[in-house]
C-alpha cells in the first residue's frame, strides 16, 4: 500500500471502484480517522458522524477502553477456535447472560449470522420442542424487514434490491404486512409456525416506527400460539434508541434476542443470539458454529463494549438527545416543505424528504450535509437516517442540528 503513492480521496475512490466489487454505493467522502462522534477524510477535513456504521459505533469511534482490550487480548491469545476451550469465552457468556437476562448466549460475528442461527434454533425448536412435522416448519416474517445478506434471510425479504436475481429462494418463510397484528395473529396460529421473526423499529426499511402495543401484541400473540417471538435488535440493540434494548420500550422479553453491531463498539464483528435453555440446548455439537465465533479477542472486545454502555450512561443520553434532536427537526420542518417529517426513538431517527422515492434530493442533501460536515446516507430514496454515535454531548449535538437545518433551509431541488 505505502509504495502505491495514492494520497487524494478521488484516487482512493478510483481504486475501489476498479478493484473493489460495485456491491456498495457509498457517498463520496474517503475516511481515514475517526475518535468519538467525528471522523477524517484523508484530506484532514473533521465531519459528524451520523451513521456511527449503521449503528455499530454506538460508543464512538475507536473508545480508547475498547481499543485497549481489543489490543490486551489480541497480543495473548485471539483464535483457538471452538475445538478447545479458552479462557475468555465462557466469561463472555456468563457476562452476556447477566446483561441481557438470559440463560444462554450463542456467538457469532455478523448480524447476518446470528439472524442465521436464531433461524436454525426456531426450526429446531420448533421440531425437537412444539412437535412440528419433520421439514414442514414456518417462520412468519414481516415486509420491509431487513435482517442481512444471506440467501436464506433474503428469501424472507421483500425489497426486489435483495432479491432479484438471486433466487432459488428458502423456503419456510411467511410474509404478513408490516405494523399488523391481526395479520400476525392469522399467520401465526397455523401450528406449523415456530417463529415470529420482527425488528421492534425497521432501522434499514426507513426508521419505522410501529404503533403502540404492537411488540407487546406480537409477544402475546406468540405466546398464545406456542411460537417463539425472534426479536432482531442488530440495530435497536444497546442503547441505540434511549432503552438498552427497543424491546424495552413495550417491557417485552423476546424468547430470541439477536445482536451485533454495537455489542462490539464497531471494534471487531462479534454478534450473538440469546435465548433461554428450553430453545438453546435443541442445538448439538456439531450442528451449528463458525471459526471466529466466540473467539478471545470478539469476548473481549464485547464485554468492554457492553460495560462502557453502562458506565457512561449512554442508553440515557440517547433517550435525552433524542427528545432535543426531534425537538429541533421539528421547529425546522415548521420552515420548510421540503421535509415531512422526523420519526424515531432515542438516536435513530429518520426525516423523511418531501419527494418521489426514486428523486435524488435525499442524496442530493446528503452531499451538501457532506460539504457542511456532517455525514448521513439516504436509506430508501427519499429517508434520510441520522444515528449519531452516543457518546455526543448536548452542544454537539446542537452543532449538529444547525448544520442540518441551514442546509436543508439553504437547499434548492436541482441545485
Ligand atoms: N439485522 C438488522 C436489523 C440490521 O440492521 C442489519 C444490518 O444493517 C443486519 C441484521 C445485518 O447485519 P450484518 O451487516 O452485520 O450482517
Amino acid at each position: 500500500m505505502q509504495n502505491l503513492s495514492i494520497k487524494s480521496s478521488a484516487e482512493f475512490m478510483a481504486l475501489e471502484d476498479k478493484y473493489g466489487a460495485h456491491n456498495y454505493h457509498p457517498l463520496p467522502v474517503v475516511l481515514a480517522k475517526g475518535e468519538g462522534v467525528f471522523v477524517w477524510d484523508v484530506e484532514g477535513k473533521q465531519y459528524f458522524d451520523f451513521l456511527s456504521a449503521y449503528s455499530a459505533v454506538n460508543q464512538g469511534h475507536s473508545h480508547p477502553r475498547i481499543v485497549k482490550a481489543l489490543m490486551d487480548q489480541a497480543s495473548k491469545l485471539a483464535l483457538t477456535s471452538r475445538a478447545f476451550y479458552n479462557d475468555v469465552l465462557g466469561k463472555c457468556e456468563k457476562y452476556m447472560s447477566d446483561y441481557f437476562g438470559y440463560d444462554k448466549v450463542l456467538m457469532m460475528n455478523t448480524g447476518a449470522e446470528a439472524n442465521e442461527t436464531a433461524i436454525k434454533l426456531a426450526r429446531k425448536w420448533g421440531y425437537t420442542v412444539k412437535g412440528i412435522e419433520s421439514n414442514k416448519a414456518v417462520i412468519v416474517a414481516v415486509s420491509q424487514n431487513f435482517h442481512g445478506r444471506t440467501t436464506t434471510i433474503i428469501s424472507a425479504s421483500t425489497d426486489p434490491t435483495s432479491t432479484t436475481g438471486f433466487g432459488p429462494y428458502m423456503p419456510g418463510f411467511q410474509i404478513v404486512p408490516y405494523n399488523d397484528l391481526e395479520s400476525i395473529e392469522e399467520a401465526i396460529s397455523n401450528p406449523n409456525v415456530c417463529g415470529l421473526w420482527i425488528e421492534p423499529i425497521q432501522g434499514e426499511a426507513g426508521v419505522m416506527v410501529p404503533h403502540e402495543g404492537y411488540l407487546k401484541g406480537c409477544d402475546e400473540l406468540c405466546r398464545k400460539h406456542n411460537v417463539l417471538l425472534m426479536m432482531d435488535e442488530v440495530q435497536t440493540g444497546v442503547g441505540r434508541t434511549g432503552k438498552m434494548l427497543a424491546s424495552d420500550h413495550e417491557n417485552v422479553k423476546p424468547d430470541m434476542l439477536i445482536l451485533g453491531k454495537a455489542i462490539s463498539g464497531g471494534l471487531y464483528p462479534v454478534s450473538a443470539v440469546l435465548a433461554r435453555d428450553e430453545i438453546m440446548l435443541t442445538i448439538k455439537p456439531g450442528e451449528h458454529g463458525s471459526t471466529y465465533g466466540g473467539n478471545p479477542v470478539a469476548c473481549a472486545v464485547a464485554m468492554e463494549a457492553l460495560q462502557v454502555i453502562k458506565d457512561e450512561k449512554l442508553t440515557e443520553n440517547a433517550a435525552k438527545l433524542g427528545v432535543t434532536f426531534r425537538e429541533r427537526m421539528n421547529k425546522m420542518i415548521e420552515k420548510t416543505d421540503l421535509i415531512s417529517l422526523v420519526r424515531g426513538k432515542g438516536l435513530l431517527n429518520a426525516i423523511i424528504v418531501n419527494d418521489t422515492e426514486d428523486s435524488s434530493t435525499a442524496w442530493d442533501i446528503c452531499m451538501k450535509l457532506r460539504d457542511n460536515g456532517l455525514l448521513a446516507k439516504p436509506t430508501h430514496g427519499n429517508i434520510i437516517r441520522f444515528a449519531p454515535p452516543l457518546v455526543m454531548t448536548e452542544e454537539q449535538l446542537h452543532a449538529c442540528c444547525d448544520i442540518i437545518e441551514k442546509t436543508i433551509l439553504e437547499f434548492k431541488i436541482n441545485d
